[in-house]
């Protein structure tokens, strides 16, 4: 059932899921489906979390995060959601990547890849195939033994173009740099470079409305606009309800889509948890946020096929350092052609990219604000004009987002666009061993973010909530 804003919920659930992110949502899904009573509370005007768009006056729409995600996600969807929105899912054309280093095209499996490392960049095959085997060869739940630079120190030495090359795309998407652990590196880039990079051809809004439908389907009820406030232990500091305002709704446990360190510091309150456990949840460090800048096309004009995603530079080399800051000339476009939304009719789109710092934007004056965004709109113009020239007369509607926009849309802690780096998954899982009935499922640790670690980590959390849910009853008799 979908509740409006204004329905009081008087009912008890068996699961609360608050939020309605990927993970959220994806673990709604699962639990709906076995039978048990839940309940979706979303703080926004809409399903979806990260996985949103806007539209605007003009007949513009522009999705946030579809930009690309790995083939892993079709067999997700298959499996958790319906055929019906697997099967919209498509391989991105065309990969470019253009800087002052080189200028090459991919499709961006690991065999073009290892075509390019030797024709293009002249590495030894077998230098290729080991440092795949060893990125294959990675286990995640071993301790790290090497970061992404030594990583790339071993197989590629002083080759600033290699690592540019392999890293970059990943930098632009979650921020990862060189001190990170090769582990985390290894794990995303094979997913992305096995089959290719993906994309769910009819836009972020036709996949959540189709996913709202298999929700609603599952009978799991619905309310936008809820915010939860506090969750509930009792006074064995086992969960027992949420709080929206001054509105309290029970249920027997409870899945946080929201941030990690949300959850724990806002929602449930440090004193009802080890100490040793809220200092490791203290060290926890956020990933980077975002700025983009949205480009929409007069009606009736068009581009040539220029590619879908392109990797952009203007920096010399490549620095991770640089590419996190505000001065940087690189950014990533999503080309978004009529075949995207063809019930648009001839609609063209283009989003900018890059990776950003919250400290960099929080605390600024207006006017130093509306300085950097200006100059992120510029940047966006001026590189495009090199690959189409005279695009600006083209657009009609042009607009900025920062790291402060992603953190007024989704509650994330600094706009975080990816969750937290690596240290955040054990606390993230473990966190039901502290409080019965308690689990969290969302952007943590890198491999559980993006598009498909958002909804694999629903998927296994919603296990959990089974688990906890079956014994539970085997206890109650
Ligand atoms: C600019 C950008 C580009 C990206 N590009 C890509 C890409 O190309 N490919 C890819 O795979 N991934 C991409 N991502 C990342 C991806 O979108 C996210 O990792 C993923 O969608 C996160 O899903 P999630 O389940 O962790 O939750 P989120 O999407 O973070 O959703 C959490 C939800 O919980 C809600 N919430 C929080 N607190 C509360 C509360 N107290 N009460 C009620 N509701 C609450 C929020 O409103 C939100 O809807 C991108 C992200 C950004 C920002």
């Amino acid at each position: 059932m979908l509740f409006s804003k204004r329905d009081k919920i008087t009912e008890s659930y068996d699961v609360v899921v608050i939020g309605s992110g990927l993970a959220g949502m994806t673990a709604a899904n699962m639990i709906g489906r076995s039978g048990r009573k839940v309940l979706l509370l979303e703080a926004h005007n809409k399903l979806g979390g990260l996985a949103t768009w806007f539209k605007r006056k003009g007949g513009h729409v522009f999705d946030i995060s579809l930009h690309g995600f790995p083939a892993g996600m079709i067999k997700t969807c298959r499996k958790y959601w319906s055929k019906d929105i697997a099967n919209k899912i498509e391989q991105v054309k065309r990969v470019r990547f253009l800087n002052p280093q080189y200028e090459l095209e991919s499709d961006f499996t690991k065999e073009d890849f290892s075509k390019i490392l030797v024709e293009h960049f002249n590495v030894k095959e077998e230098t290729v195939a080991a440092f795949f085997d060893e990125l294959a060869n990675m286990n995640y739940y071993d301790p790290p033994e090497m970061n992404n630079g030594q990583l790339f120190e071993k197989y590629f030495p002083g080759r600033n173009d290699i690592t540019r090359f392999l890293l970059e795309p990943i930098v632009y998407a979650n921020g990862s740099n060189l001190e990170d652990p090769a582990i985390s590196y290894g794990i995303v880039f094979s997913n992305f470079m096995s089959k290719g990079v993906y994309i769910f051809r009819g836009g972020t809004d036709m996949m959540i409305s189709m996913m709202k439908e298999e929700l609603l389907k599952n009978n799991v009820d619905i309310r936008l606009h809820s915010e939860v406030d506090e969750i509930l232990l009792d006074d064995e500091k086992i969960v027992m309800a949420v709080r929206v305002g001054d509105e309290v709704i029970k249920t027997r446990s409870v899945v946080s889509n929201a941030n990690i360190k949300k959850t724990i510091f806002d929602l449930v309150g440090e004193t009802n948890f080890d100490e040793q456990f809220i200092n490791e949840a203290k060290k926890v460090r956020l990933n980077t946020s975002s700025c983009q800048v949205f480009m929409g096309l007069k009606e009736g004009e068009s581009i040539p096929d220029i590619g879908e995603l392109i990797f952009c530079s203007d920096d010399e080399e490549f620095s991770t350092d640089k590419i996190l800051s505000t001065d940087v000339k690189s950014q990533t476009f999503s080309v978004y052609y009529p075949d995207m939304r063809p019930h648009l009719g001839n609609r063209y789109a283009i989003v900018s990219s890059s990776n950003a710092r919250y400290e960099d934007w929080f605390n600024l004056s207006k006017e130093e604000y509306k300085k950097r965004k200006d100059f992120l709109i510029q940047r966006a113009l001026t590189a495009l004009d090199k690959i189409l020239p005279g695009i600006e007369s083209k657009i009609d509607h042009i607009e900025a987002s920062t790291p402060l926009t992603v953190e007024k849309y989704t509650h994330h802690l600094q706009g975080s666009s990816f969750g937290t780096k690596f240290e955040g998954l054990p606390i993230s899982m473990n966190l039901h061993k502290q409080v019965p009935g308690l689990f969290h499922s969302g952007s943590v640790g890198i491999i559980m973010s993006g598009w498909l670690g958002a909804a694999n980590y629903g998927v296994i959390q919603s296990h959990e909530v089974e688990n906890y849910l079956f014994n539970l009853e085997k206890n109650e008799g």
